[in-house]
């Protein structure tokens, strides 16, 4: 039997990138059935609202999504879309794999590490408001709660256990914030100890970004709040090759939504120009959570060997500073159309280059 999906398009690149993934996901032979909603400016469009209920629904329904990047307003306009949709769904933990591939645009061509994210609290709680009537103060509320920690640090040891990982660092800025740092500090602590054959250890998030730009080779799993999380993948991501390659998953209770790290770049919109790349390993990670391995591996595969060939790669991998040997930038199409290509040929028997491997898949992270 196929396996129902919703698919939200987004906005910006978010059509160009999703087609590329689907088309990279059709090579596989895997039977998915794409139920298309949308969100964001299209939605706004044919409904008058960013996050139509249809979206919910689909979500609910199919317990699996697939959703491009959804452009939110700056410093006004609608609520993002992202932030509510991990809200509304209890979709709370943000898995952010930052791998490098091929050494391509990458200084640090051994980063292999995955931030886990809390995400649907902290400083992205949408608690916030003017404090005077001039609007010359602000405030935003910083929501931790116990269980909330509790459940992101566990699903971050679990993830470590099942994906062969021995190291996990919490981070926080516990010095400073001595009650919401500190109530995330202790879950951290608390739940160290149930993992004995784990390295856990903590940074402090200043010195956690100093310590990644420096050496990003010695982390593998790293767990914290929702916006230090959210900034820690940006710049784990740019550490293993740039926005273009980083994929992200978001868990809840028996749910699971794909989405790239990356927005919706909306100067490439309709340029056909973006990197396909991390909505392409969305589908890999999807594809885990399915339980078919054999396709998520096969396009894990097909990725590796397109950027390693470097025939078919878009402008982020092929310009001088991010290769060194500069190539024609490929399109956005083509590059999947390459891919898509290699799937159902890649020799799955021949080893990665040491400590490049595919992920097991974290889709039942809190079943054990
Ligand atoms: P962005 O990630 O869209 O783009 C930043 C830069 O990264 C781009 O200018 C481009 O140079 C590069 N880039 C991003 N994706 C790329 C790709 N696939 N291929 C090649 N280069 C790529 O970040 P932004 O400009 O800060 O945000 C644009 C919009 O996206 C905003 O409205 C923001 O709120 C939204 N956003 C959405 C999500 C999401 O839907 N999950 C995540 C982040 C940002």
């Amino acid at each position: 039997m196929g396996h129902r999906v919703t698919l939200i398009p987004g906005d910006g690149i978010g059509p160009e990138v999703t087609s590329a993934a689907r088309r990279v996901a059709e090579a596989t032979g895997v039977d998915l059935d794409w139920e298309v909603v949308d969100a964001g400016e299209r939605a706004i469009k044919q409904t008058g609202s960013p996050l139509p209920e249809a979206v919910f629904e689909s979500i609910r329904k199919n317990r699996i999504a697939l959703k491009g990047p959804i452009t939110t307003p700056i410093g006004g306009g609608f609520r993002s879309v992202n932030v509510s949709l991990r809200q509304e769904l209890d979709l709370y933990a943000s898995v952010r794999p930052a791998r490098a591939i091929a050494g391509e645009g990458t200084r640090f061509p051994e980063t292999d590490l995955i931030v886990v994210r809390e995400a649907t609290e902290g400083l992205y709680s949408g608690v916030e408001h003017w404090v005077d009537r001039d609007h010359t103060a602000a405030e935003t509320v910083n929501i931790i709660t116990r269980k909330a920690s509790d459940r992101i640090c566990r699903f971050a040891f679990e993830l470590a256990r099942r994906e062969h990982r021995g190291h996990v660092t919490g981070v926080h800025k516990a010095n400073i914030m001595k009650t919401t740092g500190a109530l995330f500090q202790t879950a951290f602590r608390e739940m160290a100890p149930k993992y004995p054959e784990i390295l856990a250890d903590e940074r402090l998030i200043d010195n956690m970004c100093m310590q990644l730009a420096k050496k990003p080779s010695d982390y593998e799993v790293i767990v914290t709040t929702n916006l230090f999380g959210d900034i820690l993948s940006d710049l784990a991501a740019g550490l293993a090759g740039g926005l273009g390659i980083a994929p992200g998953a978001l868990y809840g209770e028996g749910m699971a939504v794909f989405e790239p790290v990356h927005g919706s770049a909306p100067k490439y919109a309709g340029s056909d120009k973006a990197d396909p790349t991390a909505e392409i390993l969305c589908v890999e990670l999807l594809l885990r959570h399915l339980g078919e391995t054999e396709a998520a591996d096969r396009v894990f595969r097909a990725v590796w060997e397109t950027i390693a060939e470097k025939k078919f790669v878009t402008y982020d991998l092929a310009l001088p500073g991010y290769t060194l040997t500069p190539v024609p930038p490929s399109s956005c199409s083509a590059m999947a159309a390459e891919i898509a290509r290699k799937v159902p040929i890649v020799d799955l028997d021949t080893p990665l280059p040491k400590g490049r491997s595919e992920m097991v898949g974290a889709e039942s992270a809190l079943d054990g």
